[in-house]
């Protein structure tokens, strides 16, 4: 794992989220699990080599930042948020997530011994223990753990910022020179998120997925959101149908997709274009968009 301050530690080169920890006085902090099982199981012994797991928190519903919750089952308190509690693993009938989860053992074949069978997943997935619907500040040890609620990416969406290691969990609130996904999301919303990160005193900010990074990219996310939601406003003023403008709109050549979905590319453009086209018609009312809790 990469080592971003003396006590912080995050993965970025491995399938599905960034998961990291952070090392206190009295145990560890798991901040989002490992989708991959060898992953998983990787990292909660490396974590427990530091002392107990304390609490293991996690910043969205997202498959890749829940689904290895199971590997970490008497591993601290799981905090969440009640969106996340409430849409945990949910299997809908255009998108099962625990069949995505299974899919992604092609990039873990160590894993399949790992993995469980439906029903035995289903029956204690590791959801949360403590349910929240705000900020929640945690003190463990000498550390400080500031749960922000800051929806847009998800409704349930928390960054953890940690002062005393200048550091800021984003989830998925930045995808650092990767892919954005939107489908889920409110970018006004999102927008706020942002502006609430950017006043943090920080030097370290470890995205949901693509690099540890900075303050400084919040302002390429930030960027990038404007320029998805006027590339679809352009084309609906221009008349363009729903059909037209996911044929005619795309930011592929922007980013690649993170490590392992690049398969995903004309999906998550599809996806990204019939949200925004449906929020900004205001058509979401009356026509949901397909569910996306993969990433
Ligand atoms: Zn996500």
């Amino acid at each position: 794992m990469q080592q971003v301050t003396p006590n912080v530690f995050t993965e970025t080169k491995t399938r599905g989220c960034n998961p990291g920890f952070v090392v206190t006085s009295e145990g560890v902090v798991v901040i989002d699990t490992p989708q991959l099982p060898t992953q998983a199981i990787t990292m909660r012994a490396e974590a427990e080599k530091h002392g107990p797991i304390r609490y293991l928190i996690n910043t969205e519903h997202h498959l890749d930042h829940i689904f290895g919750n199971y590997y970490f089952k008497g591993a601290g308190t799981v905090i969440h948020h009640q969106f996340v509690y409430d849409n945990f693993m949910t299997v809908y009938p255009e998108l099962d997530p625990f069949a995505y989860a299974e899919e992604a053992l092609l990039d873990d074949p160590d894993g399949r011994a790992l993995f469980p069978a439906r029903d035995e997943y289903f029956a204690d997935p590791n959801k949360g223990e403590i349910v929240i619907t705000g900020d929640v500040t945690l003190h463990v040890g000498d550390h400080t753990f500031h749960l922000l609620h800051t929806p847009g990416h998800t409704p349930g969406q928390i960054a953890v910022y940690v002062p005393e290691e200048r550091v800021v969990f984003t989830g998925d609130t930045i995808f650092a020179q990767c892919q954005t996904w939107l489908m889920t999301s409110n970018v006004d919303q999102w927008l706020a998120a942002l502006d609430r990160i950017q006043v943090l005193d920080v030097d370290h900010v470890i995205p949901g997925h693509g690099p540890v990074t900075d303050l400084a990219y919040i302002n390429t996310q930030r960027a990038l959101l404007l320029e998805w939601e006027t590339a679809v406003a352009t084309a609906i003023a221009k008349g363009w149908t729903r059909e037209e403008t996911i044929a005619r709109v795309s930011f592929a050549g922007r980013y690649p997709v993170d490590i392992g979905q690049g398969h995903m590319m004309d999906y998550i453009q599809t996806l990204n274009v019939a949200s925004l086209y449906d929020k900004l018609t205001r058509l979401s009312a009356t026509k949901t968009p397909a569910p996306s809790p993969i990433a």
